[in-house]
């Protein structure tokens, strides 16, 4: 049996390589950069106003105060869009809103808290403004020729955001990939049927399809089916082969666990079968052609987990992440969970914020247990043999939240 982290590491070995296109940005939201984005102009592109004011030259009211305020004559204005002409020169000032371009001879904006109006064209200044004050100036957030996103970079609403404010058109992305999913088991009926003696209803479908989607990857149904080699030769026989099958149940060693014998004749190359990990042992991992393919346990906490821990980073690789681990950090935990022998331990937790992180259990931790899946944020992640006291630190990955790179994961586990 081998550990978690050769396991990621065999799975990473085994990836292919990610696929480039070309796409409009409108339609590049929440894929990976193929490319690295160099920004065609300055942001801001032109110097402007932070503040609704006046635009002043700073020698002119550096006199000003409450007392002996300064009176300006207003000779235009210049609102976000529609800038003033022409050129500030002494005593004058301009009317300036918040992004309105800069006038030319001015050097700072003077907040139009500190002003009063003193007729039709004048205004009065109460106080002085240092050179360059309450102005955004071009090129201070990006300069033309910079690199605005870099290769890898997911393509999240902000970074939508500076693309768009650049008039980038089009990028290079990563493709998403596409996960099919064959529940197997005799046992299983669909969510609308009525269970007979001994069915239950199939909710791993389910659980992987939204973890999935979540992502924004492609996903197939391929339905159910039951533990006879026939049947599952049948549903995957023509299908074209996605980048990423998986099944679930029929890995372990009970006698109607078939499901690896039938896809060796579909060709799967086995590539590792065991894990030391609860739950999860039984997943197997391997290739059909180019297809990965996972062999989930049946159970649905060792479906969910193994999916999240394993699955979900090489999905991510696949589509062009460099980041597709989830972060490992410590808290403490206020719950204490039993010693497991020889396994690593992903107990499924709830985690907080009070005085430093916290972690507490879902509750009872077998590999049916569907409640602790349905509460849980994160992982607790338990050293093989260990017992852990509540009150000690541990070691946690959110199920949603900040990633990391191989390397990194690599050292968190040690
Ligand atoms: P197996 O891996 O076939 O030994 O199944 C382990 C446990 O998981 C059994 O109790 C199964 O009934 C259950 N199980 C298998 N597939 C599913 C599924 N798709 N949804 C919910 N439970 C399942
Ligand atoms: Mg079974």
């Amino acid at each position: 049996m081998i550990s978690y982290i050769e396991a990621i590491k065999k799975i990473f070995g085994h990836l292919p390589a990610p696929q480039a296109k070309k796409a409009r940005l409108d339609a590049a939201y929440g894929y990976f950069l193929a490319e690295d984005i160099i920004s065609g102009t300055d942001l801001p592109m032109f110097d402007n106003s932070a503040m609704d004011g006046y635009a002043v030259r700073s020698v002119d009211i550096r006199d000003a105060s409450e007392r002996n305020p300064l009176t300006l004559e207003i000779i235009g204005k210049s609102p976000a869009g529609n800038p003033f002409p022409g050129k500030l020169t002494s005593g004058k000032t301009v009317y300036i809103a918040t992004g309105g371009v800069l006038p030319a001879g001015a050097d700072a904006v003077i907040p139009v808290e500190y002003t009063v109006d003193a007729g039709p064209d004048q205004v009065k200044i109460f106080r002085p403004v240092k050179k360059n004050d309450h102005i955004r100036f071009a090129a201070e957030d990006i300069k033309k020729g910079e690199i605005l996103l870099s290769k890898h970079d997911r393509l999240n609403a902000g970074r939508m955001g500076i693309l768009a404010a650049a008039g980038t058109r089009q990028v290079k992305i990563f493709e998403k990939p596409v996960a099919a999913f064959l529940a197997t088991g005799d046992e299983l009926i669909g969510p609308d049927q009525k269970p007979g003696p001994g069915q239950i209803r199939n909710s791993n479908t389910v659980v992987i399809r939204h973890m999935i989607e979540s992502e924004g990857f492609g996903f197939r149904d391929l339905g159910v089916t039951g533990d006879h080699r026939e049947a599952i030769l049948e549903k995957l026989k023509d299908i074209p082969l996605p980048d990423v099958l998986m099944t679930s149940a029929g890995v372990s060693v009970g006698r109607y666990d078939i499901v690896a014998e039938t896809l060796k004749t579909l060709g799967l190359e086995v590539i590792f079968w065991k894990v030391a990990i609860k739950p999860g042992k039984p997943l197997l991992f391997g290739r059909i052609g180019k297809t990965l393919y996972f062999g989930l346990p049946g159970n649905p906490a060792s479906a969910a987990v193994v999916y999240k821990i394993f699955v979900e980073p090489a999905l991510l690789a696949v589509a062009g992440s460099d980041l597709p681990f989830p972060l490992v950090f410590e808290a403490y935990t206020m719950s204490s969970f039993k010693a497991v022998k020889e396994r690593l331990q992903f107990a499924r937790g709830v985690c907080y914020y009070d005085n430093g992180w916290k972690v507490k259990s879902t509750g009872k931790q077998g590999s049916h247990i569907m409640s602790g899946i349905a509460a849980a944020d994160c992982l607790v992640i338990i050293p093989p043999g260990q017992e852990i006291r509540s009150g000690s630190p541990v070691k946690i990955q959110m199920l949603e939240g900040p990633r990391v790179g191989l390397a990194e994961t690599v050292r968190a586990f040690f």
